[in-house]
């Protein structure tokens, strides 16, 4: 059950003579206003997708005009019944802060206090060091909680990030609290001077990292084989992220899961696979990015404690970037870790020029997006878990390979015990245990 108070006001001019009855009929509420004047209801409801007001109008004023005025009412939608569920707007929020925070149990108590009845779901941590958050939720409740949190002098100018709306959640539930390391990383981040910005990359904002990817291109362009190169472009992301989309210039990172990046560190083995082997730390430019920012801002303090000096990032990462600049210097879709997998640069920011960024991306689509099965060109940039329930790779397959092997990433798993149905167009699998009964 779920409860409002409407504020109701006769349009003006208001006839104070007028002594008409007003119904306002709604699914399951009925209240008559007995005067031409302003009240305040307490309405009860149960079951309503959209609030349903037909007004008998009194003669002072127009019944649309009156009307309209209830529904332009924003926040009344707080019911409980799961029907409602898909008339929702979701909002997908990112955000990060690394701030000294002295007493982290207490600050999860209270976001978990605020959050309490409100429609949250994502990873939300916090620690000495800061806060990390990925959620979804209806617009209402995921901006209310953006609101709080700005109230927080600590917090007050984060950069949040909205990604556009869907219709569900993207993440299974919510779990907000106390985690050692904001992210991970092989041996924790907790001793790392992560609060010292002085330590971290310096951050440019998109267009000026426009500017200068710009001008590194323009020189490769005309002189790649020059060996006097000033500036590394560093992708510091997984190699399946950089699979379906990246900045133009950037090598594929040979890393499967950031916790193990190693470049630029000494005694990696694999001097070819490490874009930092043999650059000059003092002079060479490199520019960081990932998908928000805060796996630069962890990395950058490691390079710099071994020596490196011009780190620059990119500030808020390639989603803020994909949205102040659209998809220039970019091509391809952006990985996100949550339901949806695969972003379309169009869907960041929709009137992104694109002419200049589709002239790129028709030449470089052809060197990159490839079936990990076949090694062909696939048309959706976006991953798959193999139908192999014991396996479930994140995979990119091609439709050819998706027919072939049912679903699965190799000949190997098509033949496992555990076999769920090839899923259609952009859904994923349900968890485990949904295919495990069945
Ligand atoms: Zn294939
Ligand atoms: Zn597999």
């Amino acid at each position: 059950m779920g409860s409002l108070t409407l504020t109701l006001a006769c349009v003006p001019p208001k006839n104070p003579n007028c002594t008409t009855t007003n119904t306002i009929n709604r699914t399951n509420c009925i209240k008559n206003l007995t005067n031409c004047s302003s009240y305040s209801i307490p309405v009860h409801f149960r079951r309503l997708n959209r609030i349903n007001i037909r007004l008998l109008a009194c003669n002072c004023t127009s019944a649309s005009a009156l009307s309209s005025s209830l529904i332009s009412e924003p926040n009344w939608i707080r019911g409980d019944d799961k029907a409602e569920e898909n008339e929702k707007v979701f909002i997908v929020v990112n955000f990060y802060r690394f701030v000294f925070i002295r007493d982290p149990e207490d600050e999860v108590s209270k976001h978990l206090e605020f959050l309490q009845g409100r429609d949250i779901h994502g990873r939300i941590y916090m620690n000495e060091q800061g806060i990390n958050a990925q959620y979804s939720g209806p617009s209402e409740d995921a901006l209310a909680y953006v609101s709080w949190l700005k109230e927080d002098e600590k917090f007050h100018d984060i950069l949040v990030q909205i990604s556009p709306p869907i219709h569900r959640h993207a993440f299974p539930r919510l779990k907000l609290r106390y985690k050692p390391s904001l992210v991970q990383m092989e041996g924790g981040v907790s001793h790392l001077p992560l609060i010292d910005s002085s330590m971290r990359a310096t951050p440019l904002a998109p267009a000026e990292w426009r500017k200068r990817l710009e001008a590194a291109n323009n020189i490769d362009v005309s002189s790649h084989l020059n060996p006097s190169r000033n500036i590394v472009l560093l992708d510091v992301r997984n190699g399946y992220e950089w699979d379906i989309g990246h900045f133009i210039g950037a090598q594929r990172p040979n890393v499967d899961c950031f916790r193990s990046t190693t470049f630029g560190l000494s005694g990696s083995e694999d001097i070819a696979s490490d874009p930092l082997a043999n650059v000059d730390k003092e002079k060479t430019d490199i520019l960081m990015y990932c998908t928000g920012g805060i796996r630069c801002d962890v990395y950058s303090t490691i390079l710099r404690q071994r020596g490196y000096k011009k780190l620059y990032t990119l500030k808020g990462g390639i989603s803020h970037y994909l949205q102040c600049e659209g998809p220039v210097e970019w091509i391809g879709n952006l990985f996100v870790f949550d339901s949806r997998l695969s972003l379309p640069p169009t869907s960041v920011k929709h009137d992104a020029s694109t002419d200049e960024s589709l002239a790129h991306g028709v030449s470089d689509n052809t060197v990159f997006g490839k079936c990990y099965v076949c090694g062909s060109q696939v048309s959706e940039l976006r991953h798959r878990n193999c139908a192999n329930l014991d396996c479930n790779l994140l995979f990119l397959c091609c439709s050819g390979c998706m027919d072939d092997l049912r679903g699965c990433c190799s000949s190997d798993c098509t033949s496992a015990a555990r076999l769920r149905p090839v899923l259609p167009g952009h859904e994923r699998y349900q968890k485990w245990h949904y295919y495990r009964d069945t």
